[in-house]
C-alpha cells in the first residue's frame, strides 16, 4: 500500500532514551525539560524569536485569534485544510472568503481590499503547500486598514522567504506538527509571535491563564504540549536534514518524469522563496481525468489525496452563497501525490505510468465525443 504520506518514525532507542528520562523524573507535562529543550532547538533551527509549543495546530489557530482579539469578520482563503476556517467559526468569527490565484493557489492579495468592511478585524492567509503568499502586499493592506494578520503556516516547516524564516511574517504565524506533516511531534503545533508582550500572554493563555507566580491574571485554556510529544519532536528534529534531502530527491525525480505530460499542471512557486517538499500537488485538465486517475491508482493500492477538497466556501455550516471560481475549480482537479522519505523510485515510476495512462484515455475519450458532435 502506498499512502499519500508516511509518518517518519525515528530510531526507537533514541526515543526510549528520552522516555527513560521522563520515567526517572516523573515529569510528564507542564512545561517540562523536553518541551523547553525543543523550544530552544526549534527557535534556532527555524530562525525565529519567540515560539510557543502547543498540543496541535488547530488549537494554535484558536489561540492566535484570541490573543489578537479578532472579532466579527475575518478575511481568509477558501483553499486550505478545513481547520483554517472551522477554527474561526468555533471562535464565533465570520470567515469572509477571498478567492485564490489560479496559478499559485494562495489568497489573491489584489482582491482583499474589496472585501474589507467596518467589521473586518483580521486577515488569515495560508501559505498553501509551503508556497509563500504575497506577504509584502498583505502587510501593506493590513497596515493601511489597521488589521491583524495571522498566517496559517502549517505547511511551512523550514521555509525561508528572502533567506529569512517565512514564520516571522504577520502578527502571528501558526504551524502544525501533526504526524502527517514534514516535522512532527505525533500531535502538536506552535505559535510564532514577534511581539514579546504578546508572547508572554500566549504562554499564560495556553496554561489556564496562570502567571509565573501562580496568580490567575486572565482567561486561558489548556493547550500544553506534553513531554512524550516533545521527545518525539527532539528525535525527528535530529534527523530533519536527512528527511528533507530525501524528500527533495523524490520530489525532483517525480517532476522530471511528470514534466513531459501535457495534461497536468503544477503550482507556480514564489520566486523569493523555496518550498520544503512536503507535498506534490498536480492539477489535471478536468475533474473527470483526476477522478479516473484516482480510481486507477486506488485499484493498485496507491492512495493520493484530494488536498484540498471541497473548497471551504462550500462547507454546509458556512452558509456562504458566493462562488469562488478559482478555488472551486482547482479543488475539483487537484491531487497530492504520495511523497515521503522512504518512497521508492520504483513506486514513483508506477504512479507516473498510471497518470500517463489515465490522461491518454481521457484525450481519446474527448476526441470521440467531439467527433460525435
Ligand atoms: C494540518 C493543518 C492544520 C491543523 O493542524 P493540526 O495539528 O492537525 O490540528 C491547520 N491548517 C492547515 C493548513 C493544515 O494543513
Amino acid at each position: 500500500m502506498i499512502p499519500v504520506t508516511k509518518t517518519y518514525l525515528p530510531d526507537i532507542n533514541q526515543y526510549k532514551d528520552y522516555i527513560d528520562k521522563i520515567y526517572e523524573t516523573g515529569w510528564l507535562t507542564n512545561n517540562g525539560d523536553l518541551v523547553r529543550k525543543l523550544e530552544l532547538k526549534l527557535k534556532e533551527y527555524l530562525g525565529v524569536k519567540n515560539i510557543v509549543l502547543v498540543s496541535n495546530g488547530t488549537v494554535a489557530l484558536n489561540i492566535a485569534y484570541k490573543l489578537l482579539g479578532l472579532e466579527n469578520e475575518v478575511i481568509t482563503t477558501p483553499f486550505s485544510f478545513v481547520a483554517t476556517t472551522s477554527s474561526m467559526v468555533w471562535q464565533g468569527l465570520k470567515p469572509v472568503f477571498v478567492d485564490i490565484n489560479k496559478n499559485d493557489y494562495n489568497i489573491d492579495a489584489n482582491r482583499i481590499e474589496k472585501k474589507i468592511t467596518e467589521y473586518t478585524t483580521g486577515i488569515v492567509p495560508v501559505h498553501v503547500f509551503g508556497n509563500a503568499c504575497d506577504v509584502e502586499q498583505i502587510e501593506e493592506i493590513a497596515k493601511k486598514h489597521n488589521l491583524k494578520v495571522i498566517y496559517d503556516a502549517s505547511h511551512c516547516f523550514g521555509v525561508k522567504y528572502k533567506s529569512k524564516s517565512i514564520l516571522n511574517y504577520g502578527d502571528i504565524s501558526t504551524i502544525s506538527f501533526h504526524s502527517t506533516k514534514l516535522f512532527h511531534t505525533i500531535e502538536g503545533g506552535a505559535l510564532i509571535i514577534n511581539n514579546d508582550e504578546l508572547y508572554e500572554k500566549a504562554k499564560r493563555m495556553i496554561n489556564f491563564g496562570f502567571c509565573a507566580n501562580g496568580y490567575i491574571e486572565e482567561i486561558g485554556i489548556n493547550a500544553k504540549m506534553n513531554e512524550f510529544q516533545a521527545a518525539m519532536g527532539l528525535c525527528v528534529l535530529s534527523d530533519i536534514d536527512k528527511i528533507s534531502s530525501r524528500r527533495k530527491e523524490k520530489y525532483e525525480y517525480y517532476i522530471k518524469k511528470l514534466e513531459n505530460i501535457d495534461l497536468i499542471s503544477f503550482q507556480e512557486l514564489n520566486k523569493s522563496s523555496h518550498i520544503n517538499y512536503s507535498y506534490l500537488p498536480i492539477v489535471f485538465k478536468d475533474s473527470e481525468t483526476m477522478l479516473t486517475t484516482l480510481k486507477n491508482m486506488n485499484n493498485e493500492d496507491i492512495f493520493p489525496r484530494r488536498y484540498f477538497y471541497p473548497s471551504l466556501n462550500k462547507l454546509n455550516y458556512i452558509h456562504c452563497n458566493e462562488v469562488m471560481p478559482n478555488s472551486e475549480d482547482i479543488s475539483e482537479r487537484i491531487l497530492c501525490l504520495p511523497l515521503y522519505d522512504s518512497l521508492k523510485n520504483m513506486d514513483i515510476d508506477k504512479i507516473v505510468e498510471i497518470i500517463k495512462r489515465s490522461s491518454i484515455y481521457s484525450i481519446r475519450k474527448s476526441r470521440c465525443i467531439s467527433m460525435e458532435v
